[in-house]
């Protein structure tokens, strides 16, 4: 996607050859009208898949899963990092690493708004390592719903992620591909 590329390249931050930084696009501010674009990008991806959720991870994925799932009309469900000790007896949690925060957190999606009769799409905003995105895909695989692919905005292909969710047999389309962080620039991968 050129136009989010442009976007990177002038607002975008290389903190280190691992992270960039996207506040301004993804992580912090939202520009609507960029995020529309990516939504309808990714609804036109996925427009024949049979689409009936559209599932993310809160907060990051939030703005461009919403994005996705009014320009698919169907719902927008996202799993919530548990902060609270009160059992729910119709949570679906894994416990993940967090990549930038370097610790661990739990993520709950509840059963009521999962089952085996939805046709899934995951939207998130980075993969690195892909652990939020494995910690989610076995929480959509035990809700017994279907994963018709997954729409990530930005691919490190330099990080692992991408590769293990692929290797999985789960199609993963991104709109943007880092091949690296290195020098201090982004080098884009195609
Ligand atoms: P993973 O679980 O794939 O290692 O990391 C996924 C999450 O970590 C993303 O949803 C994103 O919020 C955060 N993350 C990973 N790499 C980066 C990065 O280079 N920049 C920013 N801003 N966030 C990142």
């Amino acid at each position: 996607m050129e136009v989010l590329k442009q976007r990177i390249l002038e607002e975008g931050v290389v903190h280190s050859d691992q992270v960039l930084k996207l506040d301004a696009l993804l992580n912090h501010q939202v520009d609507p009208i960029l995020t529309m674009e990516m939504g309808r990008e990714f609804a036109g991806r996925f427009a024949d898949a049979g689409i009936t959720r559209v599932v993310t991870v809160e907060s990051s994925g939030i703005a461009v899963a919403f994005a996705t799932a009014l320009e698919m009309k169907v719902p927008l469900v996202f799993a919530r990092r548990k902060k609270t000790l009160l059992a729910d007896p119709d949570a679906l949690c894994e416990r993940v690493p967090s990549f930038t925060k370097g610790i661990v957190t739990d993520i709950m999606l509840s059963r009521q708004y999962i089952s085996r009769e939805d046709k899934v799409l995951f939207i998130d905003d980075i993969i690195a390592n892909g652990d939020a995105a494995r910690g989610l895909i076995k929480i959509i695989q035990r809700s017994g719903a279907e994963l018709a692919g997954m729409g990530v905005v930005v691919e490190k292909c330099f990080q692992a992620g991408a590769r293990t969710i692929r290797d999985q047999g789960i199609r993963l389309e991104s709109l943007v591909r880092i091949e690296s962080l290195e020098d201090g620039k982004v080098h884009f991968a195609d």
